[in-house]
């Protein structure tokens, strides 16, 4: 096995009788179901979440065991405790295929805004970089002082643009989504991410999380917006421990920031701004991130992980 095998054999999107394979993103592998007649239901998507891990916009190597099924079973679960604030994309989570259950959901196939839509409760990664800048965050002004891992005053609507594959998701003003989407898309997508934000810290805070960012997906439907792709994922979130917070460094998380950090390190020796694709994971870095993303499910749920859910 070379050092730098090809990323798409990672976890591979399996073949499924009845299903007809339409996309594969970093993570998730799309399919239509067919109808008895043997023809694609265009209403329909099954989601399924591989065991595949992006970083720095890379697939890596090797896949996560288990990974999948939990990011599927932690949204199933969080699109519950929103179901108040937010309609979402689930049809079923056990009409599926054997090979698949636990990993893969069957959800109403939606129009996509074109929009990331990310909050953020507090101050790190890229909203660190930008806050450093100009002292502000996708254009709001935010006090002076701020560093590494603060709590901001309010959580902040920053919105980045949905790349093609292969190129890195840009920073939107809130003018730039307005346009893309009409100004009351814009308000509803805004209010919503921040919503979803708030209700995620209030429950991650009785089990000692704080969820510095977060980002969501939203469809369309009869001009109203569906919560659809994953959510409060170590994947799409940033999930720190609370007892450890303490703003002024990066803070310890449960998300693939162990991932990047071994990435970025000596010991890696890879170098992120050339054209290598990052070295293959040694094997305590792959247990490790598995042990992080299932007790990130276990203590948010209170339940214990089981793979076929
Ligand atoms: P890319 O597609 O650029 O690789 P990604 O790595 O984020 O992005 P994945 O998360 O692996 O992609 O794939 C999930 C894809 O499914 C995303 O493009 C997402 O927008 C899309 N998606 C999620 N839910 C729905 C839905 N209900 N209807 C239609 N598309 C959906
Ligand atoms: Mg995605």
């Amino acid at each position: 096995m070379s050092e730098h095998p090809d990323p798409s054999s990672a976890s591979p999107a399996p073949e499924l009788p009845g299903y007809r394979h339409v996309y594969s993103g970093k993570v998730r592998d799309l399919y239509a179901p067919l109808d008895p007649s043997g023809a694609v239901r265009e209403d329909l998507l099954l989601l399924v979440a591989s065991d595949r891990i992006s970083a720095f916009d890379h697939v890596l190597q090797p896949a996560i065991p288990d990974k999948g099924a939990v990011l599927t079973q932690l949204s199933l679960w969080w699109f519950d405790q929103l179901a108040d604030l937010v309609p979402n994309h689930v049809v079923s989570a056990t009409e599926v295929p054997d090979e698949v259950r636990g990993r893969a959901v069957l959800v109403r196939r939606l129009s996509m805004l074109p929009v990331e839509c990310v909050a953020r409760a507090y101050l790190t990664g890229g909203g660190l970089r930008e806050y450093r800048a100009d002292g502000r965050v996708s254009g709001v002004q935010l006090p002076g002082g701020l560093v590494d891992g603060s709590r901001l005053p309010e959580p902040v609507f920053t919105p980045s643009t949905k790349a093609p594959a292969g190129e890195h998701d840009e920073p939107m003003t809130y003018a730039q989504v307005e346009e893309t989407i009409g100004p009351d898309l814009a308000a509803a997508a805004r209010d919503l991410t921040i919503a979803i934000l708030a209700r995620g810290n209030e429950i991650a805070a009785e089990r000692g999380i704080l969820i510095a960012d977060t980002k969501v997906e939203f469809g369309v439907e009869e001009g109203r917006l569906i919560l659809a792709d994953e959510v409060l994922t170590p994947d799409s979130s940033r999930f720190w421990p609370a007892e450890q917070w303490e703003p002024g460094h990066p803070q310890p998380s449960f998300d693939k920031e162990f991932v990047r950090e071994w990435l970025t390190s000596p010991e890696a020796g890879w170098d992120r701004t050339g054209d290598t694709p990052p070295p293959v994971l040694p094997e305590d870095v792959v247990e490790r991130t598995r042990a992080k993303y299932i007790e990130a499910y276990e203590r948010l749920t209170g339940r214990a992980f089981v793979p076929a859910g």
